[in-house]
């Protein structure tokens, strides 16, 4: 059944009989976020207040990431806390991959905990929540949507592929993608509240197919950008692997799609690549930079790296810091690697050398960002409108317009005359997107 169908039927005439509070705290990535706000969703429509206030809320809903031990530790340090809060009536709900990882034995740490539901098992919460919620009493209860000018919308779950860290295809299963039809329905709905800017996600987003119907990951960006209130979409992550010259033509022809391309690489060292059974080498990646630069030299490229992963010597990292350099990302997101399976790829060097060397590469991704940044002072950016004064270029950063006039239009063409904080400043420039 799909997703959206699902909700309407499990919330159709359904309404709490007094008003219940919820909090949910999200840990982890975006797809997270998109699933904390489906269950937000679902509970508003139930006709549940959310609080931020975690002492007034009913339930709590903590949705969890388990990459990373640190993003573990923190939701787990979170349930200790819980305790003196905990009464019959709380519920506590652990939810998403730390959840499918500990799976129950959680319960045993922590026996105050009501839930305990793996990513896997995903929609086991709606039933949970509805029978948390209680009572057929019909409220007509107005839902307060935020607007939103972006959104998320996940395409699939899972991952097909093995790289060596990551323990995402063990808690999230293989790769399951919703129906073309759905995405382009739910993308629809979100783009007649007023989304115009729209964020696929995938563990492998562009590996993306729907065998049924033939489609694959270029068809839907094409199908979407048809709908003509979405003005923008962004995807995330792509693997290098599931580059193709499909996709590159799409990109040359379609101004819908964003110009920040998120593309992780994780080293530059091939042996590091290998070992991590990334699939690609230095070399495939330079080159799809280098097509989607050559198509729009105004690409902003955008990372993931890890730095200290297993066996990588001062030359591997040197090789990593030298890529960074010559790609020039405009961002990177640096991680200090973290072994998440036992006997597997070990730390080989120490905590010292590995916090010596996260922060080498950030200081030259400060220096990277900040001279990009510069050189953006004279250019003119496409900027969609998120409020009155304040928008986001179509490669990704924000941007104050210093003008007078209230901004009426979705897109503005921006001449950018300041940089301050990471921020661009400019003035509208005379002509229509
Ligand atoms: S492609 Fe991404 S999600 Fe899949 S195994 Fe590799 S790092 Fe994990």
């Amino acid at each position: 059944m799909e997703f959206e169908n699902f909700i309407k039927l499990r919330t159709n005439n359904f309404r709490q009989k007094e008003m219940k509070k919820f909090k949910i705290v999200t840990f982890g990535c975006q797809m997270n976020e998109d699933d904390s706000n489906s269950i937000r969703n679902f509970l508003l429509n139930l006709g549940a207040e959310e609080t931020k206030d975690s002492e007034k809320a009913d339930i709590l809903i903590i949705n969890t990431c388990t990459v990373r031990q640190h993003a573990e530790d923190k939701a787990i340090s979170l349930v200790g806390t819980l305790k003196k809060w905990k009464t019959r009536e709380k519920k506590i709900i652990f939810s998403g991959c730390a959840a499918q990882r500990i799976g129950n034995g959680f319960k045993k740490k922590f026996p105050y905990i009501d839930y305990v539901i793996g990513a896997k098992s995903y929609n086991r919460i709606y039933d949970i929540l509805l029978e948390e919620m209680g009572g057929k009493d019909n409220k007509n209860t107005e839902i307060k949507k935020e607007k939103k000018v972006f959104d998320y919308e996940t395409i699939l779950r899972g991952c097909d592929l093995k790289c060596s860290y990551c323990i995402v295809p063990y808690v999230r299963g293989n790769e399951t993608p919703k129906s073309f039809k759905e995405i382009i329905e739910s993308v629809k709905n979100k783009a007649s509240e007023g989304v115009k800017e729209i964020i696929l996600l995938g563990q492998t987003v562009n590996s993306y197919r729907d065998k049924k119907e033939g489609k694959d990951f270029t068809d839907l960006i094409r199908e979407i950008s048809r709908i003509e209130n979405i003005k923008i979409i962004r995807f995330l992550s792509p693997h290098p692997l599931f580059f193709n010259s499909k996709f590159f033509d799409e990109y040359e022809k379609n101004p819908k799609i964003s110009r920040w391309i998120h593309l992780p690489l994780q080293s530059a060292s091939d042996k590091i690549l290998k070992s991590m059974n990334r699939g690609y080498d230095i070399k495939k990646f330079k080159e799809i930079v280098g097509t989607l630069r050559n198509i729009d030299s105004k690409t902003s490229i955008t990372t993931d790296i890890i730095v200290g992963y297993s066996d990588e010597t001062k030359d591997d990292f040197k090789k990593t810091l030298d890529a960074v350099r010559e790609i020039e990302f405009s961002g990177v997101y640096c991680f200090k690697y973290s072994p998440r399976f036992v006997n597997k790829n070990p730390l080989t060097i120490t905590k010292e050398e590995l916090e010596k060397r996260h922060n080498i590469l950030l200081d030259e991704v400060k220096k990277i960002a900040k001279k990009i940044l510069d050189r953006k002072v004279g250019s003119i950016e496409d900027v969609l409108i998120y409020s009155k004064k304040f928008g986001k270029t179509n490669t990704g950063y924000n941007c104050c317009i210093i003008d007078n006039k209230e901004l009426k239009d979705d897109f503005l063409k921006v001449l950018i005359t300041e940089v301050k904080n990471n921020t661009l400043y400019g003035r509208r420039y005379d002509e229509k997107r």
